[in-house]
């Protein structure tokens, strides 16, 4: 794959990399459910997976979200429980997706990590409430990709354009890694432009920019993107909401 550092996902439930302090056992032991032995610091400092359920996706579509302005409300820097709200109707349209065996992954940029505003204990808790309000409404996430690097971050976190940040598409490559997804059957959902370049990259073929979080915001910018991207094979829309986005792709899927 040639990113450039090596990666060890533990196979089964072995918490085996909180690495680093970041996830001490007495913070662990306070959070109940919100970190748990399927969540993983990949590399011990800035790359966060977590697998949730055991559904088999080989071979299964996946629709890539976007998190913060996407899924929840943008709150600038999200990390604590009662910040999450959201975004309209994404729970029900979420399940709609887990009916259909299509793995519903999430992958997020978390600047807030390398700059010191929040941890990833806080990361987890947010994480753990986004969990519990799309189960109140029927939906699974099947699996989260966070990449806590950034050019501007402190130490270690400190890392210009690492392959996982978005428009990077390590997130991606790493889900389909891990749980064998059809790239040419999936979609990326997003409140940036950032956001479906990742998948763009990653060799979707499609995805959908919604105006919730900066998706208002962003419209000149996608605009040219899209017509750039329309040379490049890449297909691009706008939908008011990811649930709306969802419903619409979840139509095509079900005519194909
Ligand atoms: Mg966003």
């Amino acid at each position: 794959m040639g990113l450039g550092f090596r990666y060890f996902i533990p196979a089964g439930r072995s918490p085996a990399l909180w690495g680093h302090g970041l996830l001490a056992p007495a913070k662990r032991d306070k959070m109940d459910h919100a970190t748990d032995a399927n969540s993983f610091l990949v590399d011990g400092v800035g790359l966060w997976v977590q697998r949730l359920g055991s559904a088999d996706f080989v071979g299964r579509p996946a629709v890539f979200l976007d998190r913060d302005g996407v899924i929840v409300d943008e709150v600038h820097f999200l990390s604590r429980r009662g910040d999450v709200r959201l975004t309209p109707g994404v729970g029900q349209a979420i399940a709609e997706l887990n009916r259909m065996s299509i793995a519903v992954i999430v992958v997020t940029n978390q600047s807030g990590i390398a700059r010191g505003h929040f941890d990833w204990t806080a990361f987890a808790i947010a994480q753990a409430e986004i969990r519990d309000q799309l189960a109140d409404a029927g939906g699974a996430i099947d699996a989260t990709f966070a990449c806590g690097y950034h050019q501007e971050g402190y130490g270690v976190l400190r890392f210009a354009d690492h392959p996982w940040r978005k428009p990077g598409f390590g997130m991606l490559q790493e889900a389909r890694r891990l749980l064998g997804v059809d790239f040419d059957r999936s979609t990326v959902i997003g409140d940036r432009v950032t956001d479906l370049e990742a998948g763009r990259r990653a060799g979707l073929s499609n995805g959908t920019i919604v105006r919730t979080g900066y998706g208002d915001r962003e419209q000149e910018r996608f605009a040219e993107a899209r017509e750039r991207w329309r040379k490049q094979g890449f297909s691009a829309g706008v939908e008011n909401s990811a649930a709306q986005a969802i419903q619409r792709w979840a139509v095509g899927q079900r005519a194909s």
